[in-house]
């Protein structure tokens, strides 16, 4: 049947994701360094700004890598206390807890020797979780914010998600691809983990509508990127295989829409440099 080839292939793609990573992880934070030109350090600050972290707060990373978003969440909630702009107490700060999930061991191996090299080695703060995304472990209404950045594009549906995001589909009688059903469920993932009032941002690669800067654009991506795989990473294919997926990803406007369709609300997005990246934000209230 064609879902049992879709079966067959979405297994095709969860080994090659993560082989991607497998490959790549040793040299994954140099790579992300180059190809952006440092500039997804200021993404990522954007992100963690727009979150507000506070301390005591029980956040979600997921596909969190070698924890650099993780990292910029556990300063703030640190320098909050400097500064003391809030009054917080020690009790509150230790209870906060920072989950990195990933799927790959070896990007989060990476992750706890940058911990333990910032002397955060038993931070109890900062937990590493080996877990799939589309089906984690964490309970329901149980995080005060959710994070992903540039792994959403990422996430394959097992059939358990695809079941979800299909009968979600129908009973509301939403227009989804099949492709876009998987990042619909993992909207759906998020909504349940979330705590009332908790808030959910994603970063990621995007679109870029500007007329010279897209072709300009085009061109680093299919030109450049594969062949700064090759001769840094060694892993030309890795980074084919990144600007393939970054195409397939649905336009700004679009992602926006499903979101607010999984049930979100005050649904928003900023374009970074022109839409390179955008970061997408909701409320689950
Ligand atoms: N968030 C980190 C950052 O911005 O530096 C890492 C992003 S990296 C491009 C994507 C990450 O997604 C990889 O570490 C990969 O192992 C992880 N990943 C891929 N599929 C996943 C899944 N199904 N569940 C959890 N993590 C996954």
């Amino acid at each position: 049947t064609s879902f049992g080839f879709q079966q067959v292939k979405e297994e095709e793609k969860s080994k090659l994701v993560g082989n991607v990573f497998t490959n790549v992880a040793s040299s994954y934070d140099v790579m992300n360094d180059v190809m952006s030109a440092g500039l997804h350090r200021l993404w990522k600050e954007r992100l963690v700004g727009k979150l507000s972290p506070f301390a005591g707060m029980k956040h979600l990373d997921v596909a969190g890598g070698t924890g650099d978003v993780a990292f910029r969440i556990f300063d703030a909630v640190n320098s909050v206390k400097r500064r003391e702009l809030r009054k917080v107490d020690e009790a509150s700060l230790e209870e906060t807890q920072i989950y990195v999930c990933d799927i790959n061991p070896n990007m989060l191996n990476v992750g706890k020797q940058r911990a333990a090299d910032r002397g955060l080695r038993d931070n109890k703060s900062l937990v590493w979780v080996e877990g799939d995304a589309e089906a984690l472990s964490f309970d329901d209404n149980s995080m005060d914010g959710y994070t992903i950045a540039f792994g959403i594009r990422n996430v394959t549906h097992i059939e358990k998600a695809l079941a979800e995001a299909y009968r979600y589909k129908y009973s509301h009688q939403l227009d989804f691809s099949l492709s876009e059903c998987c990042i619909l469920s993992q909207c759906l993932i998020t909504l349940r983990v979330l705590k009332r009032g908790g808030r959910f941002l994603c970063l990621e690669l995007s679109h870029v509508d500007i007329p010279v800067f897209k072709d300009l654009y085009d061109l680093y991506s299919f030109q450049v990127i594969p062949n700064l795989g090759e001769l840094i990473a060694g892993d030309r294919d890795s980074y084919q295989y990144l600007v393939e997926s970054v195409r397939r990803f649905p336009p700004q406007e679009r992602f926006a829409t499903m979101i607010a369709d999984a049930g979100f609300e005050k649904v928003e997005y900023e374009n970074l440099v022109g839409g390179v990246v955008a970061i997408h934000s909701a409320i689950k209230l």
